[in-house]
């Protein structure tokens, strides 16, 4: 039997720069995807644009102020959260850049709705390779990662009502010591 496929591309995730020298390129993520188009592995999945998180859906990992920042800091104004840049590990391997809050709700939105997916059941696998920046942490960047898509995509699985140790009254501390078990 064949497997049902879902591919999640948002093309804008491609034209993001973390900045000259920096070994991070989104970039690449384009060039995947012009393969993914060229060689006609497009026919065998189901293509999805995937819509950007929302700020609700990125708090659902991450701490409300760490979300904040990433969503409204841009190089113009950094100097007014220059103070912060410690705290969150930003600077040089998790640079501010123009447009990283998008970036990051872009990346993120397409292992949610991945996520999502599966837990309908439509389909049996679903690829996004615009994620995986899974050194995100939940107060910090850390490895050239914002926000963590997996353990976004992680809280969406464990909604799914084939998830065997979740209900709608579990906290989010309960979430993660339940999923580290
Ligand atoms: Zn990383």
């Amino acid at each position: 039997m064949s497997r049902r496929v879902a591919y999640f591309f948002e093309h804008r995730v491609g034209n993001f720069h973390y900045g000259p020298g920096h070994p991070m390129k989104p970039h690449r993520l384009t060039l995947t995807h012009n393969l993914v188009v060229n060689y006609g592995l497009w026919k065998h999945m189901k293509v999805f644009r995937p819509r950007p998180a929302t700020k609700d859906e990125l708090q659902q990992f991450h701490a409300d102020d760490y979300v904040d920042f990433l969503l409204r800091v841009t190089p113009d104004n950094a100097h007014q959260f220059a103070h912060q840049f410690a705290r969150f590990n930003v600077g040089d391997d998790c640079p501010v850049f123009d447009g990283l809050g998008n970036f990051c709700s872009l990346y993120a939105g397409g292992s949610i709705e991945g996520a999502r997916k599966l837990n309908t059941g439509d389909f049996d696998i679903c690829v996004n390779w615009s994620g995986g920046l899974h050194h995100a942490k939940k107060f910090e960047a850390s490895g050239f990662c914002f926000v963590n898509d997996i353990n976004l995509a992680i809280i969406e699985l464990l909604r799914s009502e084939v998830s065997p140790f979740l209900n709608e009254n579990c906290s989010q501390e309960e979430i993660f010591s339940l999923s580290r078990e």
